[in-house]
């Protein structure tokens, strides 16, 4: 059995009223944990590199390691080249075989964004014509970190121009701006403060659109308002800075629990654990029956 494309499984989750996990990696440790995540729930999942985390891994060889996954086990893990910024880098990561590409204009005027959001979609398209093209459109922050305060210039998507977006530039998916934001504040790190979402403007910008969605920025969010998000027309969900924060505690607890010991591989495990507990946890609650 061949496993389905990634749009056979966005229109899947969508009738469900489910959503699908997007989760970033840096390493293999982060890849481990989530493939082996996705399969104990068997789930499809897709893992993102971004700009940054593309030029760690390569670009090509992120592509190997998911496709080698996928194949063996013939399982549906995919690939998305997250937040891609150049026309140069699309043309790069279509011709790598990514499965989805998100150009994001969303810095950029609406005409900007909808001009080059246009020329990605063409491009990819030209070189794959299955590839997922996601649009970006409104600001949440830059920075999958651990922030100070959130940035002061957030702001979030109109119906009106969403609607712009998805029917000026063919992409598949939207990503709006609907209170979500990147990376995670430091008083959201003991879990007392959550994200929360405006799920009225997510019903119309569903609307408006008609599109699949991703919800960018997904760490910290309250549980609710993640369900209520995906009830309302959210198709994929992204964690990043909270597999970021496992990692790190993962690292400092191996290198604590075998301070004489210099092989990776007895290292990393506490890592592979810690993220694993953070993606099922996502993965359950995307998926949990409305
Ligand atoms: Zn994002």
């Amino acid at each position: 059995m061949n496993v389905k494309s990634l749009l056979e499984y966005l229109k899947e989750a969508d009738e469900k009223k489910v959503a699908i996990g997007h989760f970033n990696i840096s390493d293999l440790a982060a890849l481990k944990a989530i493939f082996e995540s996705a399969k104990k729930l068997n789930l499809p999942v897709i893992i993102g590199v971004s700009e940054g985390e593309r030029e760690f891994i390569g670009v090509s060889q992120a592509a190997a390691l998911v496709a080698s996954l996928r194949h063996e086990y013939n399982f549906p893990i995919f690939l998305n080249a997250d937040h891609t910024h150049s026309i140069e880098k699309v043309r790069e990561a279509a011709k790598a075989y990514y499965d989805q590409i998100i150009f994001d204009g969303s810095s950029l005027s609406l005409a900007e964004n909808i001009k080059q959001t246009k020329e990605a979609v063409q491009i990819a398209k030209s070189i794959n014509p299955n590839i997922v093209m996601e649009g970006e459109i409104g600001f949440i922050g830059t920075s999958s970190e651990v922030i100070d305060k959130v940035p002061d210039n957030l702001e979030l998507t109109t119906p009106r121009d969403a609607k712009r977006l998805v029917e000026e530039t063919g992409i598949d998916v939207l990503a709006p701006a609907v209170g979500n934001m990147h990376g995670l504040l430091k008083t959201m790190l003991t879990g007392e403060v959550k994200k929360h979402l405006s799920i009225p403007l997510i019903k119309e910008i569903k609307a408006a659109t008609g599109k699949f969605m991703t919800l960018h920025g997904g760490s910290g969010t309250n549980d609710s308002d993640f369900v209520e998000a995906i009830k309302s027309g959210m198709t994929i969900v992204h964690v990043n800075t909270e597999l970021r924060v496992a990692w790190r505690k993962g690292i400092e607890q191996g290198l604590k629990d075998n301070p004489q010991e210099v092989a990776p591989y007895k290292i990393m495990p506490a890592a592979v654990s810690n993220i694993k507990t953070v993606v099922e946890n996502r993965l359950n609650l995307f998926n949990s029956p409305s």
